[in-house]
């Protein structure tokens, strides 16, 4: 499924059960050029599968659950089904497929077919290859290239007429790609999806056969290959005793080597999984990305509710529809129960996976099916409980409009059952598609057409982003990021002129008169909600400019379109140096993340750090610059100003030292603490310190418990998790026998990032105790988003109160403005103004108690709270916010702990938050008491 935020809330990421996500790319002919040419090797049928048919009818748990596009299965001479490959067909009870399996059969599918294809397109961060499968007639097969060619002229149509458009639209075909696995688990798909491979390449009913011919079916077997062996391996390890109402013993603490369901969040594209696809798809442009996902039941197939984006094309919100109500109406029409659409998630947040396809002009598809976790047959009991809003889960079976044959509140469900539902809806899907392909071509190339039309007509024209600031990388981060969804950015050949100002040569250009100009729209204006009586299912706000701290001005004049620009490709960071003579290198910070960098690649040098900003001929260093003596050792100054070019950061050699007060920066013996069950934040906190080569230690609550902390750790980091105080102490609940995390032969894929011999539990007010220990010594405590609940309810931050809004109050992830009071601290190096946009994480709100001169002094920013003060998104009472400390400092002991209410390393998007988690890393013995 696509998590909820309330199921976050609910549900441990380990207990809770996955979904899977699927992909689609339209883009039919309406009639295929050429007949199809027949291929002996495949034509030769031997007749059907007895088997097959008697063992799904066994399987599935009632006979309306069956239809007559899945009830058979042909055999093919030569070609082999997956149970030739893996010894069972797909849908048996207590069995599922890891992922080598899944590739051994779509190559041997491959091998044995002219009708298939498979293509690498990556690898995942544990090695694992990422494919896409094609299916398609072998005239289509043959000739992929060139289908994907016409795809490419429709995407991108300024070089063609109308009239060229139109017969390209009838030369090419639609490229229909189905993702499944994404969330992984949702196990289901995966395994659907070899069969429908097998189905579409071999069966020669006039259904299949045409699909074959006017349609082009790409296939991601499984989008988190690593996380689709660890839940394999957890489903066989403890989950196959399972049963009815007792689904226990959740998934394992990781799916991919990061994050779980935010693979289907990840907004800039920074996992190798979700970055495969996306480059896939702009060399692809497959019109229909259908992601299938598992939850509620029995299937959902998304029609694009409210709140929707109003910036892409009016003709999604058409299509939409027009995609579920088909296959609702025909899986009634079969006689399967709990079909239904319009009435979970929506269409405001962009930065779902599968929205790359809608990004790009094209149209994301999205199904839940019903699903067990894993592969066994059960009795399930479905939530009543009235309207549940939009996807909360409740009221999935009450009959609505848009759910004239709803789900039974009782079930014996399987997962054949759960194959059945989902082939017969991608068939359905597919009938649609084949029959109407040059519709859904035109519409294609028609949104192309219309995004590069509205920005040829509509304000904003394009966008400007200054090139001159004392910051290059968040500029090149902004622009690459602009760069990787395929939007054209340029660089201004001269100085530009326009009614906003005037720019220099070189400045950033955005023009909106492109194919994907809607896309930049989307990434870069303000959102405004549509209406603060909704409510959507993700983040409300994600401007990238605000996000990321870089200036980008929205551009009202039309002039823009004709500034002559200078493509760029990627932007490269180059950093300067500049001075000679001297042995001091002082490197300005000017609130670049890559400070940390730059310190860690330089840990066996001594690097001072000033605390007052001041000035080296005309240069300026504001406070938190560093100073490098390179005069001792050999190769120190080569190798400082390789990196700071290399790190896009500003420098100056110095004759001699700079007369300001300053301290050591000292790097940290650091850690991060996760606990078992609710490894995701922490998983974005520990890629934002890979990424920017932070070294630390990942512990859990072994390490907790062993004590001993301060002795081996100066700084330890709780990124959010747990959503209460409690529920970070105690974590998963005890199951009545441990469950061990632990790499073996059987389950190869456990030990991962951490093992244990027992996942639940959590550390405990045993661990609790640990952890006082370590601040009243000395330790210091990092407490992000949710974490920041810890220290106040268990009395480490013991003046300080968490507390929560009022029912009324309802901030989905908005960008607020946030006041720094004070300033000179050294969490604040690098940062010059005095109020800042942050992200709204729906940490605590904190109240300080004691003496107010107290209060202010360990206040080290705080959210405005005014209507005023909400910058891009929707916050619904921000009056509770008002002065509450957006972080804040408490000493203790000898220690410190160190109050985050923000989530400074949210999901790799709040990159102008970084330094404020970063400065604390680098400074934390420096804080002047
Ligand atoms: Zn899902």
């Amino acid at each position: 499924m696509i998590r909820s935020r309330t199921k976050k809330r609910r549900m441990s990421a380990v207990f809770s059960l996955a979904a899977a996500a699927l992909l689609m790319l339209p883009g039919a002919t309406g009639l295929s050029a050429q007949a199809p040419k027949s291929a002996p090797a495949v034509a030769a049928k031997a007749g059907t599968d007895e088997e097959f048919a008697r063992l799904v009818r066994v399987w599935t748990t009632r006979p309306e659950f069956l239809s007559p596009l899945v009830d058979h299965l042909p055999t093919a001479r030569g070609v082999p089904s997956p149970k030739d490959v893996l010894g069972y067909h797909i849908g048996q009870p207590k069995r599922l497929t890891y992922y080598a399996d899944m590739l051994k059969y779509y190559r041997a599918l491959a091998a044995a077919s002219p009708r298939v294809r498979v293509t690498t397109i990556g690898t995942s961060d544990e090695g694992r290859e990422c494919v896409v499968v094609f299916v398609g007639s072998e005239e289509s097969i043959a000739n992929l290239d060139r289908y994907r060619g016409y795809l490419g002229q429709l995407a991108d149509p300024r070089p063609l007429t109308e009239a060229q458009a139109m017969e390209i639209v009838g030369r090419a075909k639609p490229l229909y790609h189905l993702v499944g696995g994404l969330h992984s688990g949702e196990t289901g798909p995966p395994e659907m999806l070899m069969e429908l491979a097998y189905r579409l390449a071999v069966e020669d009913s006039p259904l299949i056969t045409r699909i074959r011919n006017n349609v082009i079916v790409s296939i991601t077997p499984s989008a988190e290959p690593d996380g689709r062996d660890r839940y394999v391996d957890w489903y066989y390890a403890y989950k196959t005793g399972e049963t009815g109402e007792n689904i226990s013993y959740g998934g394992p603490p990781y799916w991919g080597k990061y994050i779980l369901h935010d693979n289907n969040r990840d907004f800039n594209f920074s996992q190798p999984t979700t970055r495969a696809i996306l480059d896939w798809y702009l060399q692809w442009h497959p019109p229909i990305m259908h992601e299938l996902h598992e939850s509620v039941p029995f299937l959902y197939t998304f029609s694009g509710q409210a709140p929707q984006n109003p910036t892409l094309d009016p003709i999604l919100y058409g299509e939409l529809p027009w995609f579920a109500n088909f296959e609702m109406a025909q899986m009634i029409k079969y006689g399967m129960p709990g079909v239904w659409t319009h009435a979970f998630v929506d269409m405001w947040y962009p930065g779902y996976m599968g929205f790359m396809a809608s990004n790009h002009n094209g149209m994301l598809r999205m199904y839940e099916t019903y699903g067990n976790g894993g592969a066994n047959t059960m009795k399930r009991r479905i939530g009543g409980g009235g309207e549940g809003g939009m996807g909360a889960g409740g009221g999935q079976t009450s009959r609505e409009w848009y759910r004239p044959m709803p789900p039974y509140a009782e079930v014996e469900w399987s997962l054949r059952n759960n194959t059945n539902y989902m082939q017969t809806g991608v068939l359905s899907a597919l009938e649609l598609t084949s029959a109407f392909p040059r519709v859904v071509l035109e519409n294609f190339y028609r949104k192309s057409r219309n995004s590069i039309e509205a920005g040829r007509k509509e304000a904003p024209f394009g966008y400007v982003i200054p090139a001159g600031g004392p910051d290059r990388t968040r500029v090149a981060w902004v622009v690459n990021i602009l760069r990787m969804q395929g939007i054209e950015v340029g660089r201004a050949t001269s100085a530009v002129t326009l009614k906003e100002g005037t720019f220099p040569a070189g400045t950033f250009i955005v023009k909106r008169d492109q194919p994907y100009g809607r896309l930049a729209k989307i990434l870069l204006e303000k959102q405004t909600f549509p209406d603060p009586n909704l409510r959507t299912y993700d983040d409300t706000g994600w401007t990238v400019g605000l996000m990321t701290h870089t200036d980008v001005k929205e551009i009202a004049d039309s002039a823009i379109l004709d500034v002559p620009v200078q493509p760029v490709t990627k932007v490269a960071l180059e950093g300067t140096v500049s001075g000679a003579a001297g042995s001091i290198v002082a490197i300005a910070h000017h609130g670049s993340a890559n400070m940390i960098t730059l310190r860690y690649r330089l840990k066996d040098l001594d690097v001072g750090a000033a605390e007052r900003p001041f000035n080296a001929g005309d240069a300026e260093f504001p406070a938190g610059s560093f100073l490098v003596d390179a005069g001792t050792g050999a190769g120190a100054l080569a190798r400082v100003k390789a990196a700071v070019n290399q790190l896009g950061l500003t420098a100056a050699i110095l004759p001699s030292a700079p007369d300001v007060p300053t301290h050591r920066v000292d790097l940290p013996r650091l850690a991060v603490f996760s606990t078992w069950g609710s490894t995701q934040d922490v998983g974005w906190v520990r890629h934002a310190f890979d990424a920017f080569e932070i070294g630390y230690d990942l512990i859990f609550k072994e390490q907790v418990r062993a004590g001993n902390l301060r002795d081996r750790y100066d700084v330890i980091v709780m990124p959010s998790q747990g959503r209460t105080g409690k529920g970070l102490v105690f974590d998963l609940p005890p199951v009545g026998k441990p469950l061990p995390y632990r790499k073996s032969d059987q389950f190869r894929s456990f030990g991962m990032y951490g093992e244990s011999d027992d996942v639940t539990g959590g550390m405990g007010l045993a661990g609790v105790v640990e952890i006082e220990k370590f601040v009243e010594a000395g330790g210091v405590l990092v407490t992000l988003g949710a974490a920041s609940f810890f220290p106040a309810e268990f009395g480490l931050a013991r003046r300080v109160d968490a507390s929560r809004p009022s029912a009324q109050f309802y901030a989905p992830g908005p960008i607020v403005e946030a006041e720094i009071t004070q300033p000179s601290h050294p969490v604040f190096y690098g940062y010059t103004a005095k109020t800042l946009p942050v992200r709204y994480a729906g940490g605590p709100l904190l109240s300080i108690q004691g003496l107010e001169a107290e209060r202010e002094r360990q206040t080290l920013m705080r959210y405005r709270g005014t209507d005023a003060a909400i910058l891009s998104g929707l916050m619904k009472g921000a009056a509770e916010t008002r002065n509450r400390p957006a972080i804040a400092e408490i000493q203790s002991g000898k220690g410190r702990v160190l109050m985050f209410a923000t989530n400074p390393c949210f999901r790799y998007q709040t990159l102008g938050e970084f330094n404020m988690l970063f400065n604390a890393v680098l400074h934390y013995n420096d804080v002047k008491r």
